[in-house]
C-alpha cells in the first residue's frame, strides 16, 4: 500500500497534520503506535485548549483521532519499527510485519519519561515509583510523598500533589530554582504542604515486597555528602523526557545532543526532503498540546507546499 502521507504518532501534532494533509486531497495514514493518542491521554483535565473550558484528556484525545478519522485518515493500530529513507517512496515497516510505503513522512512520536536509573527505582516502578503525578497521584491521598526535579514539570506535580498527599517533599539537586518559572517557584516556596530539599539526590528507594510499596527514600546532600532517610510512600520522577527518535536517527534523521530531531527554523521541515517532525519529538520547551497541534499544522502546510516540487 502507498501513501501520500504517513504520520507516525497519534497525539495531537500528529493529527493535526494528518487532519491538513487529507483535507488537501493527499491519501494519509497514522500509525498509532503503542499508547493511542500519547501523553493527553493519561492527562486528567485539560483547561488551557481553547474551545474547551475544561475537558479530560482522554476524551479532548479521542474527539482529535476522531476527527482524523472522520475527514479520511486511515488510524493503523500498529506501530513503524523501521524506515528506509534511501529511496522514493520511503519503505515503512511495522511491528504487525506490514510494510508500506508512503510519498512524505511525519514524525510525530513524542517524548517518553527519563528515570533516575538506580535498581530499586526499577524495582518498585508501578508500586510506588511513577513518572507521572496527575496519572497516579489520586492512589497516595493523605501519605507523604516525594517528587523529583526542578523543572516546570516537578513543580507542577508538586503542586498536584500538595491537593492530594499530608505532605510533599520536593527533592532538587541544584541550590536554588534555576530552571524552573518564577510564579510556579514562588508558589512552591509559599506551599505550606510542600518541603524543598534543594542539593539533594536519591540514593535509594526502600520498601517492603509484600505488598510491594515504598516506605522511604535514602538522600545524600551533594554538598556536605550527609545522608538521610524522609518516610514516603510514593515517588515521582519529573526530570524531563527523552524524545522517541531512536529509529528515525539511525535511518539518517538528525537530532541533538539529547536525540530531539532537528527541524529547520521555524519549520517542521528535517535534514531529509519530504520527512517532517512535530511535537514533543523535535521541541524541548514547549510540551503542550496546543503547540504540538500547532506544529502539526505546519507540517501539514509545509507538505502541501512542498508537493509541487516532490522528486523521485
Ligand atoms: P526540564 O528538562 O526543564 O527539567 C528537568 C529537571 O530534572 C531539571 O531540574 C534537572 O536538574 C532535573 N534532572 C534531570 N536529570 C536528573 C537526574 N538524573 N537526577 C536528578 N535530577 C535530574 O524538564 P521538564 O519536564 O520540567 O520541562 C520540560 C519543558 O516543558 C520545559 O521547557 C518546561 O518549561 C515545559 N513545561 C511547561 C509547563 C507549563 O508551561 N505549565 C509544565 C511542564 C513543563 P537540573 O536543573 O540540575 O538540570
Amino acid at each position: 500500500m502507498t501513501y501520500d502521507v504517513i504520520v507516525v504518532g497519534s497525539g495531537p501534532a500528529g493529527n493535526t497534520a494528518a487532519i491538513y494533509t487529507v483535507r488537501s486531497g493527499l491519501k494519509t495514514a497514522i500509525f498509532t503506535g503503542l499508547s493511542v493518542g500519547g501523553q493527553l491521554t493519561i492527562t486528567t483535565d485539560v483547561e488551557n485548549y481553547p474551545g474547551f473550558t475544561k475537558i479530560k484528556g482522554l476524551e479532548l484525545m479521542n474527539n482529535i483521532i476522531k476527527h482524523s478519522e472522520t475527514l479520511g485518515v486511515d488510524i493503523i493500530y500498529d506501530s513503524i519499527k523501521e524506515i528506509d529513507f534511501s529511496k522514493k517512496p520511503f519503505k515503512c515497516k511495522t511491528e504487525g510485519g506490514s510494510v508500506y510505503e508512503t510519498k512524505n513522512l511525519v514524525i510525530a512520536t513524542g517524548a517518553r519519561a527519563k528515570w533516575l536509573g538506580l535498581e530499586s527505582e526499577k524495582h518498585f516502578l508501578g508500586a510506588g515509583v511513577s513518572g507521572c503525578a496527575t496519572c497516579d497521584g489520586n492512589f497516595f491521598k493523605n501519605v507523604p510523598v516525594a517528587v523529583i526535579g526542578g523543572g516546570d514539570t516537578a513543580g507542577t506535580e508538586a503542586l498536584h500533589m500538595a491537593n492530594i498527599a499530608s505532605k510533599v517533599y520536593l527533592i532538587y539537586r541544584k541550590s536554588s530554582f534555576i530552571r524552573m518559572n518564577k510564579t510556579l517557584a514562588d508558589k512552591i516556596l509559599r506551599n505550606e504542604k510542600i518541603e524543598v530539599l534543594f542539593n539533594s539526590e536519591v540514593l535509594e528507594v526502600c520498601g517492603t515486597d509484600n505488598p510491594k510499596s515504598v516506605e522511604s527514600l535514602k538522600i545524600i546532600n551533594n554538598i556536605n555528602n550527609k545522608t538521610s532517610e524522609i518516610k514516603v510512600n510514593a515517588m515521582f520522577v519529573a526530570i524531563g523526557r527523552k524524545p522517541e527518535s531512536e529509529i528515525f536517527a539511525s535511518a539518517g534523521i538528525i537530532v541533538d545532543e539529547e536525540g530531539y530531531i532537528v527541524t529547520e527554523k521555524d519549520s517542521s521541515r528535517t535534514n531529509i526532503k519530504n520527512v517532517y517532525a512535530v511535537g514533543d519529538v523535535t521541541n524541548k520547551k514547549y510540551k503542550q498540546a496546543i503547540v504540538a497541534a500547532g506544529y502539526g499544522c505546519i507540517a501539514g502546510l509545509e507538505i502541501e507546499e512542498d508537493k509541487e516540487n516532490y522528486e523521485i
